[in-house]
């Protein structure tokens, strides 16, 4: 079997960017790419719920 060389991640919204970070501390290598060029964030962040905060943990990233 071929080992991953890159991941092409078509989205950068919260799952394309969680993505990114999962696997590049995994050593996979990554491009992101969002047909937004002002790359603007979808919701408000009216609430976040107690599984975002835990895989925002996960990802070591501060909610
Ligand atoms: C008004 C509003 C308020 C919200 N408020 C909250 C909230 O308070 N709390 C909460 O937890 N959630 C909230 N949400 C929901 C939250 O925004 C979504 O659950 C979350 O954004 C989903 O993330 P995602 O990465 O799956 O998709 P998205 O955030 O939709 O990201 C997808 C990305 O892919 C890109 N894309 C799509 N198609 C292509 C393509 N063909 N080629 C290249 N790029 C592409 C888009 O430009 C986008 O940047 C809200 C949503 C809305 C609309």
């Amino acid at each position: 079997m071929t080992a991953v060389q890159k991941v092409l991640i078509v989205g950068g919204g919260i799952a394309g960017m969680s993505l990114a970070i999962r696997l590049g501390r995994s050593g996979i290598a990554t491009d992101l790419i969002d047909r937004d060029p002002e790359w603007r964030a979808v919701g408000t962040g009216i609430t976040i719920t107690g599984p975002t905060f835990r895989a925002f943990g996960e990802l070591g990233v501060e909610a």
